[in-house]
């Protein structure tokens, strides 16, 4: 008989397309995972924004049941018939439909295909990179986006909404360290000190982006890296600088964009989509690259916190009420 090990799974009672779902920490082996190439022993995953909403059923993320959430993982080759990864390799995973319609990372062991894989970074521990975990990952693909479209350090300052979250405690820190101004927006002001001490400069209420605001304002910012969406992100295009630019990457704030189209014809600005999940591996490879290069490692721990298997649950319904603050890393063997 194939060994044991411990896993959350998501099920669904009934068959109905609203029947309710539950989730419970369950002994598994590897006859029931899904198929692939490479099985990973997996050391840490984490709790994205995300795995918020696939666990407490907030959106219809799984897509299959029963599952197993997390969109990311790292750890070790245990098993490969992928001619890239052999036992004993590290390897991070993030996306690819993981946690939605293949079985994911909170669990102690993981089946996925190896072309979904990257190597852990040089340098970079499987607790680090998972500290990055996807929301760190995603930060730094809006900074390249940012790069793309020339918004350099001398441009001017670059905002990042969801200041205390988890991209964008990453993205403070990584354009803080690459020599930004930036301009962090919370509604946490009890962070404040946390958010200088990743970097930011200037600390500004989200209360000031919130509310429906004129199609064009006052330029503020160079470029801004935008995790909550809706009116806010509207509001941040139209105080974007002339050929300025936005990477928008998330909805914390709502799926919408009421927004005008001012901004584009009138001050030649950049709205630049973000997506993790699919993203080439060519351009995981650059980011994850970059990451080991350009975040600054004692302000990566500084954002973090190490919770065990058993408490994902909880953690999936704080970060859905904006209560995480920074990185939570899950040791999936505590
Ligand atoms: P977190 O919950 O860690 O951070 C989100 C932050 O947004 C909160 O900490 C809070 O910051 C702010 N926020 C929360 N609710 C609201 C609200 N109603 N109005 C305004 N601000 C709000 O999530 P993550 O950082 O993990 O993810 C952020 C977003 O990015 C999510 O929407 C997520 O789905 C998306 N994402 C997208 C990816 C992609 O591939 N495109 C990949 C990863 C994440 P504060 O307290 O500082 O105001």
């Amino acid at each position: 008989m194939s060994e044991k090990f411990r896993a959350l799974l998501i099920e669904k009672k009934g068959e109905e397309k609203d029947a309710p779902q539950s989730v419970r920490l369950a002994d598994l082996t590897l006859d029931d995972l899904m198929p692939g190439d490479v099985v990973v022993d997996v050391a840490f995953s984490t709790v994205n924004y995300k795995d918020g909403l696939a666990i407490t059923g907030t959106l219809p993320v799984v897509q299959k049941f029963p599952m197993i959430p997390g969109i990311d993982f790292a750890g070790t080759v245990m098993q490969s018939d992928h001619p890239d990864y052999k036992p004993g390799d590290q390897v991070v995973l993030n996306g690819w439909g993981v946690s939605e319609t293949h079985m994911g990372g909170h669990a102690e062991r993981a089946r996925v295909k190896g072309d979904w894989l990257v190597p852990l970074p040089g340098g970079m521990t499987s607790a680090d990179a998972m500290a990055i975990g996807t929301a760190g990952y995603t930060a730094m693909l809006c900074v390249l986006e940012l790069e793309r479209h020339d918004i350099r350090p001398d441009r001017g300052p670059v905002l990042v909404t969801g200041a205390a979250g988890g991209v964008g405690s990453v993205a403070i820190a990584l354009l803080a360290k690459l020599g930004y101004r930036v301009i962090a927006s919370t509604g946490r002001a009890s962070e404040s000190a946390y958010l200088k001490h990743l970097g930011a400069d200037e600390i500004i209420d989200r209360a000031e982006l919130s509310e429906k605001g004129k199609p064009l304002a006052k330029p503020r910012w160079a470029g801004a890296i935008d995790t909550v969406g809706s009116t806010t992100l509207a509001n941040v295009l139209a105080a974007t600088e002339y050929d300025g630019a936005v990477a928008a990457c998330g909805m914390a704030g709502g799926g919408d964009l009421p927004a005008s189209v001012m901004p584009f014809i009138l001050r030649d600005v950049t709205l630049a989509g973000v997506d993790s999940v699919m993203a080439p591996k060519d351009k995981r490879l650059l980011a994850w690259g970059r990451l080991a290069d350009d975040l600054d490692r004692a302000k990566l721990h500084a954002m973090m916190q190490e919770i065990g298997l058993g408490d994902v649950v909880q953690a999936a319904k704080d970060i859905l009420k904006g209560k995480i603050r920074g990185r939570i890393v899950v040791d999936v063997k505590a």
